[in-house]
């Protein structure tokens, strides 16, 4: 059996390891410490935020953006349905209900006319949502200077899902960047890992300050631990920091060798018919973080699912596009304006491995499975 093809496994950068040693020759072996403060720097400089604070997960800073914004029980919050779960798990965290708004077909993100729409139906009804939570997939920036023009009217705040961007740029600005408040990630699939991370970002001086407060078991300033409130144990620990430096001083050239990778396979695929790529909208650039092709059955010859299984019989991994989460069992009932862009997008769509450290013989690999299966 020749070696796996992960989807988007972890790619070191070569500095990680002289930083982790740093870490430890400190003895900062524990949550915070210099690499933290160190991390959360470099990160709000190199993306032009003014603030950042390192977290446990992308999930978790999520969840402190939305307790930030005071989303509790009984409050709504709009969100992509083509996305992954932890963009929205924080929702039902805080006791609120998510309310799904299906993609546009320019960019398969949250589509800003059906926000328009869904907004307006909300302050007819004289409920506004609490926040908006857009989805930046598989590594294109939504359009989100429509999405906060239609927020701006009813004071509705935006919160960045740009966990799958970084890199990425939205009319030349970082992803996220402009939005209330933005939410990154470090697991192990992302375009850069620390194993498992987040950050959450802002120009917002309060709004980090509160959420780090949050993030350490809310402990009042007192010598003997005090509390007023409830916090969550969610800061990064120094040894992850260490690695996410080392991993950012890469992510410029990571950027680069997934679009490249996205080049080679549309290349070596383009006389396929039925055989879509993911498009980029004018609006911005992708880090391309997975290929995604769309397969149509009728003309290709075959389902993406097709594909999939042939591709893991050779020991290959690929994936669907997200379900969206208006489908999951789990959100039944839940609210969700227009649904056939991100369920054709699911029916059709197949996430190849995008891993960084590919060699041509790789996608050769990949390529020739898929060939085969088109009978090409
Ligand atoms: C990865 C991801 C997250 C957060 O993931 P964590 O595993 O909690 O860091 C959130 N939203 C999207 C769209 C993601 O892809």
């Amino acid at each position: 059996m020749p070696a796996r093809l992960f989807l988007s496994p972890p790619h070191l950068s070569g500095e990680e390891l002289e930083l982790v040693r740093e870490a430890f020759a400190s003895n900062y072996i524990a949550p915070l410490g210099p690499m933290v403060d160190a991390f959360e720097r470099e990160f709000a400089e190199k993306f032009g935020f003014g603030h950042a604070v390192a977290l446990s997960s992308g999930t978790a800073a999520m969840h402190l953006a939305l307790r930030f914004l005071g989303v509790g029980p009984g409050d709504e919050v709009l969100a992509s349905t083509l996305t992954f779960i932890g963009s929205v798990s924080p929702v039902t965290f805080q006791g609120a209900t998510p309310v799904f708004i299906d993609s546009d077909k320019a960019s398969w993100n949250l589509d800003p006319d059906l926000l328009f729409e869904e907004l307006q139906a909300c302050a007819v009804r004289g409920r506004l949502p609490k926040a908006v939570v857009p989805t930046d997939l598989y590594g294109q920036c939504a359009d989100l200077d429509r999405i906060l023009e239609a927020c701006a009217p009813y004071g509705v705040p935006v919160v960045s899902d740009a966990a799958e961007a970084l890199g990425a740029s939205y009319r030349g600005r970082s992803a996220g960047k402009g939005a209330r408040a933005a939410v990154f990630s470090f697991n192990g699939n992302k375009i850069i890992t620390t194993s498992g991370g987040g950050m959450l970002a802002s120009d917002d001086a309060e709004l980090i300050e509160k959420a780090r407060f949050l993030s350490q078991q809310a402990r009042d300033p007192a010598p003997h631990y005090e509390h007023t409130e409830i916090g969550y144990n969610y800061r990064m620990s120094n040894i992850l920091a260490a690695i996410g430096r080392g991993q950012l001083r890469a992510l410029d050239e990571r950027v680069k060798a997934k679009r490249r990778l996205f080049g080679a396979y549309r290349e070596a695929l383009a006389d396929l018919p039925g055989l879509e790529f993911m498009p980029e909208a004018p609006h911005g650039t992708a880090n391309r973080w997975l290929t995604v092709v769309l397969v149509t059955p009728e003309t290709f010859g075959a389902d993406r699912e097709a594909i999939r299984l042939a591709l893991e019989e050779e020991n290959i991994e690929a994936r669907p596009v997200w379900k969206p989460m208006h489908l999951q069992p789990v959100f039944r009932g839940c609210r969700v304006r227009g649904s056939t862009v991100s369920e054709d997008l699911f029916r059709r769509g197949l996430c190849l491995p995008s891993g960084t450290a590919m060699t041509a013989e790789d996608v050769a690999r990949v390529v020739g499975v898929i060939r085969r299966v088109a009978g090409a």
